[in-house]
């Protein structure tokens, strides 16, 4: 990446030697007739993050930016144009067939990173042996039936139980819109039904599970929680107790109050234990990192997404989890992840994932060109090839050593690619269903999502939404194209405040205003 200095003078950003195409970095863009240094005089007016064309292009030349192609010319482009996306033919997704794949000869999976050493935080462990990085109190529901009465009860738990527990950080009611009127038996109900279960066993909420259930629902207590799979204290594995179960049915119900003295009656062990617990000094190795963007813009793949890549590499490097998603954005890049698959079984689940996705799409009739909004669009981003190769840049250059399929629990280390759909809130939900006790999300639009289970760092592309957006944004990436920084030393940036968040030093500035948004499974399977 070249980036030319100064303030006021034009400033764009090339990403590869190859590239035909250079972004405006300038706030507010550049005007036609601006001489670009060593480059063309712009023939329009080229808005802030839009491709100004750095030659002349026949009609059906390649444009290319990140090495790649990322569309044809539809007519012939001079030097100096404003390359939109009505002057772009996107090209067909690459064939899941003759992929390169580790052991064919040609292809050669990237070398170990040297390993990084002696970075720590305090964190919480669990009986399973993972770490927490808040302690929370999370209420499962079976249904969302359920949800008014839970959160009724979480209200008074904060206002009644909480203050006398002073290390638990927070209650949550997992609400979500499952558990009846599903096609429950449908193969792809296993989806929701496995993220709803392994979100009630993320890292942060300690091993305690308490459900909230209705009575008459598809989604039962036992059928959510089986036996085996929720113990997770060490006394408790010898001699599973009962699930805890509050449920609203139940004939010793007399009332509305009933119900809700019973949630606060039986929140109350699972507090005691939890405000029992302390943090101690974990190696950086217990971070659980889902990585994420939303609200893309065309410095996203300039300026946050490689700087979160670099950061990546010094989490895998830490010996730490680092989680990547987003099928329908990596799946034109699929050809650079299997050239990267640690080994040929990796390659295989990738395009295992790929083809399910492709499938599930076309069963909508659509294609993963239905990704990019009209913001994405406006920020520069022409289709989803170009938005694809900006967004696997967070993916880092570490061999990626794991697949996950939608909802499935993380149990290795490494660089793994957790397959979701890109909608930021579902993602978030499956990433903490894999047992993230971190987050990292990428914005250049804007957006000001947050969990409530798990800190969100956010990390802006671009100072103008920074200074904006100063009191919601963690990190400002865009200093980065301003000359002001680099990717090198954002990601140092970046790796450092997450130890600062993990060990509860610093909150986040979703945390700081208690800004979540819902939990949205990802439902593949027919409603009733
Ligand atoms: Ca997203």
């Amino acid at each position: 990446m070249s980036a030319s200095p100064g303030p006021v003078s034009p400033l764009t950003i090339r990403m590869h030697t190859s590239d035909n195409v250079a972004i405006v970095a300038n706030t507010g863009g550049l005007p036609a007739g601006t001489a670009l240094p060593g480059g063309p005089t712009l023939r329009d007016r080229v808005p802030q993050g839009h491709k100004v064309a750095l030659q002349d292009m026949a009609a059906g030349a390649p444009v290319l930016r990140y090495g790649i192609p990322i569309g044809h010319a539809a007519q012939a482009i001079a030097a100096g144009s404003w390359v939109h996306e009505r002057l772009l033919r996107m090209p067909a997704a690459r064939s899941l067939q003759g992929l390169p794949m580790p052991g064919d000869g040609i292809t050669t999976p990237p070398t170990a990173l040297p390993p990084l050493l002696g970075h720590s935080f305090q964190g919480y462990r669990n009986a399973d042996g993972s770490v927490g990085t808040r302690n929370i109190l999370a209420i499962t529901q079976t249904v969302q039936c359920v949800a008014g009465v839970t959160d009724f009860a979480v209200q008074r738990i904060k206002a009644e139980l909480l203050p006398r527990y002073p290390n638990v950080d927070d209650v949550v009611s997992l609400e979500h819109s499952y558990g009846c009127g599903v096609a429950i038996d449908a193969p792809d109900a296993v989806v929701p039904i496995r993220t709803l279960r392994n979100i009630s066993l993320n890292p942060n909420f300690g091993g305690e599970v308490m459900v909230v259930s209705l009575g008459c629902e598809k989604l039962q207590p036992e059928r959510l929680m089986p036996p085996g799979s929720w113990a997770l204290h060490d006394e408790r594995q010898a001699q599973p107790e009962a699930l805890d179960v509050v449920c609203l049915q139940a004939d010793d119900h007399v009332g509305f109050m009933s119900m809700v003295d019973s949630i606060l009656r039986q929140a109350e062990p699972h507090l005691q234990r939890l405000n029992a617990r302390q943090r101690e000094t974990v190696p950086a190795s217990e971070l659980v990192v889902g990585v994420q963007c939303g609200g893309s813009d065309a410095f996203s793949g300039v300026t946050a997404n490689p700087a979160v890549g670099f950061c990546t590499d010094l989490l895998v490097r830490a010996g730490a989890s680092v989680m990547f998603s987003e099928t329908t954005e990596v799946r034109d890049g699929i050809a650079q992840l299997t050239a990267r698959a640690a080994t040929t079984e990796v390659a295989r689940r990738l395009v295992e994932e790929m083809a399910w996705y492709d499938n599930y799409l076309q069963r909508g009739s659509v294609d993963r060109s239905a990704n990019t909004t009209p913001g994405n669009k406006a920020g520069g981003l022409s289709n989803i090839v170009e938005k694809a190769m900006g967004s696997i840049v967070k993916s880092g250059t570490a061999a990626i050593t794991g697949v996950l399929a939608p909802g499935d629990k993380l149990t290795t280390r490494g660089l793994t690619y957790a397959a979701t759909p890109a909608s930021d809130f579902i993602c978030g939900t499956l990433q903490l269903a894999a047992g993230m006790n971190l987050h990292v999300f990428t914005t250049g639009r804007g957006t000001p999502y947050g969990l409530a289970a798990v800190p969100v760092i956010k990390v802006a592309t671009r100072t103008d939404l920074a200074r904006r957006w100063h009191d919601l944004m963690d990190l400002n990436a865009g200093r980065i194209a301003d000359g002001d920084a680099t990717i090198e030393s954002m990601g140092w940036e970046l790796f450092h405040l997450m130890l600062e968040v993990a060990s509860g030093r610093q909150k986040t500035w979703a945390e700081h205003w208690k800004l979540h948004n819902a939990l949205v499974l990802f439902n593949p399977a027919p409603v009733t």
